[in-house]
This record gives C-alpha cells, sequence and structure tokens, in this order.
C-alpha cells in the first residue's frame, strides 16, 4: 500500500502508509481492517481516547445549535469554561486558541507586554532550554532554536537565550537586567520525554521574583491530566505566571489556551491580541465535557495509578533488553530510550499492532489515553516485548 503516488499535499510529513477509517477508546482500526492499540493518541491529544460517547453526544448537540459567532460577542459558554480554567490552578485570565502554537504565541506577547506596560523597555529576552519544543510558528521555533526545525526558515526573531535543561547554576549566572522571562515544559515532550526536577522549578520561581521575571510554562503536551494533575508544574511547591496548553484539552477537537495571572497580564487590553476562531463554541462545548470528566470523581487518581502500573511494568522489562537504555518521563507521558533506531523500532511496534511516537534522543514516547486501562497496558507491554524478542532473532 503506498498513497503517495500521487498527493496534493505537501510532503512535509513524508511517508504516511496508514490511514484509519475508526477509533474506539484506545484502538484505532485501519482501512485494511487492522486493530491497533493506540498509545500514541495523536500525539498527546486523545486523552479521553477516541469518540469518547459523551463528547460525540455534545458535539452533535453543538452541531446543531451553533458552530461560530467570532469573539466580537459575548459567550456565556466561554466565560463558565475559562472560569473553570481559572478556579482549578494558578490563573485569573484566559485567551483561547486552536492550537499549542498559537497558544505560545500568547504567552510571548503576554511577556512581552507585561514589561512593556511597567516601562522595563531593556527586559526582552527569554531564557528557554535545550531540547525545547514550543510548535512551529515563527515565534516558537525562535524560542527553540533547533537547527532541525528551522535553520531553512532563518532569521528568526531575537530575543530568546538558550541554556542546558535541569541546570539552576547556569540559569542564576544567565538571568540579568534583559531578561523578561523564563520559559520550559514542565515534562519535554518532542525534546526526549525528560521531566523537569521539581526542586529546579521551585528555584526558577524563587530567582524570577527576585527578578521581576515571568514565569513562563508550556504545558500544551503535559498539561491537561497527562501528568496525573490537571497541570504538571502541581507536583512542585509554586505556581507560574503564565502557561500555554492545548493538545489534550479538548480530546482531539482543535483548541488551545494561554492561562495567565491578572498581574502578568496587564498588557494585554483591547485591540492587542485576536483569534477568528479561538475558543469558538464547538471547540468550548468540548472542552467543557473534557475538563468535567477529567476533574470529576477519581479520574486524575486513576491516571496516577495507570501511570504508575505502566512505569513499574516499563522498569520491569528494561532489564531484559539491551535495546533499553532507559525508561523515563512521568504520569502517562512515557519513554524508552532505545539503543539502535528509535523510529525503526516504533515501525516494528506499529507493525505489531502498538501505535507510539518517537521523540527526539532516540526516544520510543507512549501517551496512551488518559482512560487506559491495566488490561491495556499489559497488551502494550507484551507487543513491545514481543517486538524486541523479534529484534533480537
Ligand atoms: C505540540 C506542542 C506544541 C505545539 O502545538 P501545536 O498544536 O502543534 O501548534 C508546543 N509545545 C509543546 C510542548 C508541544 O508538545
Amino acid at each position: 500500500m503506498n498513497k503517495n503516488v500521487q498527493s496534493y499535499i505537501m510532503p512535509t510529513y513524508g511517508e504516511r502508509n496508514i490511514e484509519f477509517k475508526e477509533g474506539k477508546g484506545s484502538y484505532l482500526l485501519s482501512t485494511d481492517n487492522k486493530k491497533y492499540l493506540d498509545f500514541g493518541s495523536g500525539i498527546a491529544v486523545n486523552s479521553l481516547g477516541h469518540c469518547h460517547p459523551v463528547l460525540v453526544k455534545a458535539l452533535k448537540k453543538q452541531a446543531s445549535r451553533l458552530w461560530h459567532t467570532s469573539n466580537l460577542y459575548y459567550s456565556t459558554q466561554q466565560e463558565e469554561y475559562a472560569k473553570i480554567l481559572c478556579q482549578n490552578s494558578f490563573a485569573e485570565k484566559v485567551f483561547f486558541t486552536n492550537s499549542g502554537a498559537e497558544a505560545i504565541e500568547t504567552g510571548l506577547k503576554v511577556i512581552r507586554s507585561f514589561h512593556h506596560h511597567h516601562k522595563n523597555f531593556d527586559k526582552k529576552n527569554i531564557i528557554t532550554f535545550d531540547g525545547a519544543f514550543h510548535g512551529r510558528t515563527f515565534a516558537a521555533m525562535s524560542a527553540q532554536q533547533n537547527k532541525k526545525y528551522s535553520e531553512m526558515f532563518e532569521p528568526l526573531l531575537s530575543g530568546f537565550v538558550k541554556i542546558p535543561f535541569n541546570d539552576f547554576e547556569i540559569i542564576k549566572k544567565t538571568i540579568d537586567e534583559n531578561t523578561s522571562a523564563v520559559m520550559l515544559e514542565p515534562i519535554q515532550g518532542e525534546g526526549g520525554i525528560i521531566p523537569a526536577s521539581l526542586k529546579f522549578l521551585e528555584k526558577i520561581r524563587k530567582i524570577c521574583d527576585e527578578a521581576g521575571v515571568l514565569f513562563f510554562l508550556d504545558e500544551v503536551q503535559c498539561g491537561f491530566g497527562r501528568s496525573g494533575k490537571l497541570f504538571s508544574y502541581e507536583w512542585a511547591n509554586f505556581e507560574p505566571d503564565v502557561l500555554a496548553t492545548a493538545k489534550g484539552i479538548a480530546s482531539g477537537f482543535p483548541l488551545g489556551a494561554c492561562l495567565s495571572t491578572n498581574e502578568a497580564c496587564v498588557g494585554m487590553i483591547k485591540g492587542t491580541h485576536g483569534s477568528t476562531y479561538g475558543g469558538n463554541p464547538l471547540a468550548i462545548s468540548i472542552g467543557r465535557e473534557v475538563i468535567k470528566i477529567i476533574l470529576g470523581n477519581g479520574f486524575l487518581t486513576e491516571v496516577d495509578k495507570m501511570a504508575r502500573y505502566f512505569w513499574n511494568k516499563l522498569k520491569e522489562t528494561e532489564g531484559n533488553y539491551d535495546e533499553i537504555i532507559e525508561i523515563r518521563g512521568a504520569g502517562l507521558l512515557l519513554g524508552i530510550k532505545v539503543k539502535s533506531n528509535n523510529i525503526e523500532i516504533n515501525k516494528l511496534l506499529t507493525k505489531n499492532g502498538l501505535l507510539c511516537v518517537p521523540a527526539s534522543d532516540n526516544v520510543i514516547r507512549l501517551a496512551p489515553p488518559l482512560i487506559v486501562t491495566e488490561f491495556e497496558i499489559d497488551e502494550a507491554i507484551q507487543i513491545i516485548k514481543k517486538t524486541l524478542n523479534e529484534k533480537n532473532d
């Protein structure tokens, strides 16, 4: 099967040989009727799995009522949803977007406008980290400074200073009177599933406060229950000023959000930002149901339980295979760093019916839906073992 004989799509994703026709829970069915266990979740997006009945019902109901009015008009549902996000996080204000990169862009504008408002005209630089991924727009590419994603698109935006991850001494030396913010993923995703240490995060908060610098978290991938808490920063003892989230927020419907304290977004006044679609009625109708379920009785406790179960099963497997160099990650965002080639192993896993997503640093990323069961985790472990055994033969 080769679907690329003649394509009218820009080939930025390369070869794509599988097509799905249906999804239910943690499983996908391809057009050639093969069943796959989906531990990629469309890159950590389908937080409640495929076609969750509550979401299907909500979308159908909204679809027959109202799709879009633009943000020129008031929306009670949007207000109520923003209130839920704020009441369950550090935030006091929300800006809705359609994607992660747009939520990142919004956060960067919050930062610049904050210092402009306070006439800190020297505070322009944002400290970012090796291995970071913030998206594909120009500002996101500029923030991550990763040649792999951006070399052919230069010049990028100025004002980003990149340093090693998880090294507080270097931050201490780097923060100066030109620093406007520190920006990071509490669990690096594309960079290879690398969690920030909780102490590191807490120390950054302190030094940001001392220097009048904002702390901006990219929880596009690690937020929305994936860590076992609504936002992963909640594992540590601090709160950020600004946070971008998306992926799992609406389990596959395009939606993102930039969350902020009142103080940080003081400069985001009338006319400074906008989005035609951001937070439109269809997206909000899904978002509201997703957060209701995630914050519902026992849901996150169960995510945490499944995450620990999966972690332990992977750790038991680790020692039996030369191919596995390290198990890493947190919550239901786990990674297997392999010895040979992660892309090749990912292909073999796919062939054996398990979908995962490669990440940098030779890692296979495991991001099952948050509704994953012990049974499905056992099935994934069996496929991983089988694949690595076949590879040894
Ligand atoms: C995926 C991702 C983004 C970009 O989100 P898009 O919806 O693809 O624009 C930004 N930051 C992180 C950490 C991500 O994983």
